[in-house]
This record gives C-alpha cells, structure tokens and sequence, in this order.
C-alpha cells in the first residue's frame, strides 16, 4: 500500500491504537518511535505531501503506520476509545486542530497536545473541552529530534486516569534512565506543559551559563575552541557530564571546511527564542518567584540579537579588552569549573521553587522527585546531576540551596563562583547569569538583608507603613515631609 493513503473513514478496520497529527520534525520521529515500539499508528498532515513522504520513508515501520489524507480518515482508522497526538506547531494551530477534530470524536477519546504550549492555553482548551466527554492532555515532550526517534522525556499532564490509559505507549517511547521510564504524570490540566516550560528556562540558564564559561576561556584566557573543546570534555567525566557540556565539547570541536576554522569562529554570536524561556520568567514574576538566573539567560539572548548596536557601542566606548588576571591557569580551570557547577545549582534551585509555588497555587501537587527522575534522560538538561536532586527531592521539598547534599557543593564552591564572577566584572567579560546565580545565593544566605531601607523609602513617599523589628502592625516614621504620621 505504499504511495496510498486512506481518504475517508469506515472503509477499513479500524485497528490503529494511537493517532498522531503533524508529521514535522517532531511528529514525525515520535510517530516512527511509537511505529518502531510495535503500536499501530495512524498519522496525519495538513500537507498531505508530508504524509506521502513520511510514509514512503518509513522503511520497514510502514507495516504499522497507517497514513491518512484526511481527519476523518484518522478517527475512523483508530481503535475506540482513541487516543490523538497533535504534534502541530503551538498556539493556533492547535486551537485549529482541535476544532476540526471534535465533531470526528466520541465520548473518551483522548487529544493530547505534545507541543510546546503555553501551560494557560493548555488550561482554556481543558475548560473548552470540559463537559464534551472527550479528555485532553497536556504533554511536554522534551529532547528534541532524536529524543522524539528514541526516547524522550515526557510530562503530560491532565487526569489520572486518562495518563493511565496512555500510559502504556508513552513508558515504551520514552527514554530510560538504568531501565527507568523518563515518562511521567505531573498532575492536572495545564501541569505537563507548565513542568516543560520550566524545563526549558532552566536550559536556557544552562546554555547560557556554559556559554559563559566559554567566554571567559576564550577571551579572557586567549583559548583556542580546541582547548575549550578539551576542557568540556575533561569536564564531561566529572560532576559536570550532561548532554549540553557534552555538546559544547562536540561543537567546539568541529572544523568548518569552507573557512577551515572551528565552525564556532565563524557562527554570528546572535541566539534566537521562541518563547518557553520567556513564559518562565513571566511565570516566575507571576508567582512572586526569584528566577533572576534563568532571566539573565533570556535577557542576554535579547541582547545577542543586538548585534548592529552592540558594534557601534564597543567603537564608541574604545574601553580596551582586558585579559583575565590569573596566576595559574590550572587554578583558574579549576575555579570555573566550581563556578559553573555552583551556578547549576542556583539556577536550578530556581526553576524548582518556581515549581513548588505554582504547584501550590494551583493545587497541583507536583512531584518534584518524579520530575528531576524523569529529567535524567531524554532531554537537553540530562545530566549527572539531576540523579542529585532526585534524591534530594526524595527526601524534602523546598528550596534546593538547603537540602544537605547541595548546601555541603554549595558551601565550597560559592568560592568559585565569587572568583569567577569578579574576575568576569574586573576584565568587562559579561557574565549576567553566573552573577545573578551569585547574587541569589548571596541574597538567600543573608538574614539581615537591605528592605529595611525600601520600607523607609515606601513609607516616606507613599505613606506604606513598615513592619517593625518584634512588633506586629504597620507603623510610619517621623518623616518631616509626611508629618500627619506622626
Ligand atoms: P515543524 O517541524 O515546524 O512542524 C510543524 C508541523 O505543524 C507540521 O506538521 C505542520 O504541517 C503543522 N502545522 C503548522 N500549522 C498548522 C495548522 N495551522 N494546522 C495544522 N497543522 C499545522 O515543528 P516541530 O519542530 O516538529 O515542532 C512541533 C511542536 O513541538 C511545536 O510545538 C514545538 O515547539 C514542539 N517542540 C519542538 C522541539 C524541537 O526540537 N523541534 C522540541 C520539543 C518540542 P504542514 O506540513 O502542513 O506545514
């Protein structure tokens, strides 16, 4: 049957188990990941072209791909109760998807959005949804194109029972960690989305954290990408081994044949976003959460794209680069080593407290052990240590700087930390998620902070009151200015 594709419902058995729609980079390769772990899959694109090709490509994973030219064709080719994955691009999209979908549906058919979704749309579209019959859930799928071929990390989110009802597929698709699942239920309607979310802000403090340290190796040290490239992988057999330190040794590694370069040297310093890291800030700010490493990250992308201005500026300010000054340059590896590593844990001290809040305000009941499990493979922040905060998860709740094992790491190499990020300010190297990972930890770890004078300041200008030190109630000053409070 290949080059045909089933036009209209009812014609054939309907014997698929799952449905899937948007065959792009990601539908497709989760779609072959379902069709390789023996589930029969229905699949369909608005381009039917797509569709075409992706089953003409499928090889020998054809036999259980069924390829459908209309929706129609989809619904009638799955198995009732059935279960549809929308793998479309985000937003509208999947509003469009929906809609054409629900008058094909049945009460219990499952729509699971597996996009990156905004966790409040997901949160509309299962109050739109509430009533019909249909369920919906709400899944984060993380790990990018060969995570969705091969085993990525899944958050989904909706009720239980409907996780329940999937749950077969999504633990053979997903990535294993020691013969673990990397699939889990994060909890109700908008959960799995907004634990992707949060996914995605702490890798861009990551990224931007090892781009950093790569910085200050590159210009403040006068590395070659050869050198760095030797540094990561160093680093990647220690505490440090991830996929993105992993990576960046790969990366700096590669020669470009045109220029015969390394292909870093010639890539324009100027990243892109599509909006994940963004909505956690935003979600942070919501929640009255302190998530300034994660922001620094998303602000210093803003400022990558600058790049025009940001050559005007460095002619018209002629301040002369500085070398870092170290006496050793061993002593210093070290020392970025131990600032990156203390930075890690900051920023992901962060994104957990911003879990923790919007778990509470929403009565999700988050399972942040499950969640740093489930991040241990699969995804782009995998890593060594998120096996560390599992089990410090296992243990207690709250904020990821007071769990023992973390206060011990944190407690030596804040040091490093320090060193690093004065060096950073000294040699005019920019360093904005490593300093505000610092100045977190420093803010944290302080009992006596400075608010007291913003409480003055308030009360002066704008009649706030203050709460006194062992008194309850708010009080005024005797501000000369604002006598009636006397
Ligand atoms: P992609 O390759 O650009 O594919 C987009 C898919 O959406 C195509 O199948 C396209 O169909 C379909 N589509 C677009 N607009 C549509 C509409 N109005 N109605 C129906 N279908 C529509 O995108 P992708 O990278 O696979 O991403 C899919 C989702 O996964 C996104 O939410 C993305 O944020 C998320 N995600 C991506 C990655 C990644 O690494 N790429 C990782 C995790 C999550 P046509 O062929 O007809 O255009």
């Amino acid at each position: 049957m290949h080059g045909k594709l089933r036009k209209n419902a009812g014609a054939k058995m309907s014997d698929a188990e799952i449905g899937l729609i948007g065959l792009g980079v990601m539908g497709a390769n989760l779609a072959l990941n379902i069709a390789e772990k023996g589930f029969k899959i229905a699949v369909f694109n608005r381009t039917t072209q797509v569709t075409k090709d992706f089953y003409a490509n499928a090889g020998k994973l054809a036999a259980n791909v069924v390829p459908c030219e209309t929706m129609e064709a989809l619904v009638g080719a799955i198995r009732a109760p059935r279960p549809i994955i929308i793998m479309t691009k985000a937003g509208e999209a999947v509003d469009q998807t929906i809609a054409a979908l629900r008058p094909l549906l049945k009460g219990n058919d499952i729509i699971i959005d597996a996009g990156n979704a905004n966790f409040r749309d997901t949160m509309r579209r299962f109050g739109e949804l509430d009533g019909t019959g249909l369920t919906f859930i709400g899944m984060g799928v993380s790990g990018g194109e060969e995570g969705a071929r091969h085993g990525p990390s899944i958050m989904a989110g909706g009720t239980q029972a409907s996780f329940d009802r999937i749950a077969k597929v999504l633990h053979a698709i997903s990535a294993k960690y020691k013969g673990e699942s990397c699939a889990g239920y994060m909890g109700p309607n908008g959960a799995g989305h907004f634990v992707k979310t949060i996914h995605n802000g702490i890798e861009y403090a990551d990224m931007q954290m090892i781009s950093e340290i790569y910085g200050l190796m590159r210009d403040g040290l006068g590395m070659k990408a050869a050198e760095i490239a030797k540094v990561f992988g160093d680093w990647n057999k220690g505490r440090l081994n991830s996929y993105l330190i992993e990576i960046s040794h790969k990366v700096l590694s590669v020669t470009d044949k045109k220029a015969k370069k390394p292909i870093v040297d010639i890539i324009l310093d100027k990243a892109g976003q599509k909006g994940t890291g963004k909505w956690s800030v935003i979600e942070a700010q919501n929640f009255g959460v302190n998530a300034s490493a994660i922001e620094a990250a998303v602000d210093a992308r803003i400022m990558s794209s600058l790049k025009a201005e940001r050559e005007k500026a460095e002619k018209a300010y002629k301040i002369p680069k500085k070398k870092l000054k170290v006496t050793s340059r061993a002593a210093f590896l070290k020392q970025l080593e131990g600032a990156l590593y203390a930075g890690k844990i900051a920023a992901y001290a962060q994104g957990f407290a911003v879990m923790e809040t919007a778990s509470k305000e929403f009565n999700w009941n988050l399972p942040l052990g499950t969640i740093a499990a489930i991040w241990r493979e699969g995804c782009i922040i995998r890593s060594q240590f998120l096996g560390e905060i599992t089990k410090a998860f296992s243990k207690k709740g709250g904020n990821l700087l007071m769990a023992p094992a973390f206060a011990k790491m944190m407690q030596k190499d804040h040091t490093s930390l320090r060193a690093v990020v004065a060096q950073s300010a000294l040699s005019g190297a920019p360093a904005p998620a490593l300093a505000n990972a610092l100045s977190y930890f420093d803010g944290y770890r302080q009992s006596r902070g400075t608010a007291n004078l913003i409480q003055a300041q308030r009360d002066f200008f704008g009649a706030h009151g203050f709460e006194r030190i062992g008194e309850e109630g708010a009080h005024h000053g005797p501000w000369a200015m604002n006598a009636k409070h006397d």
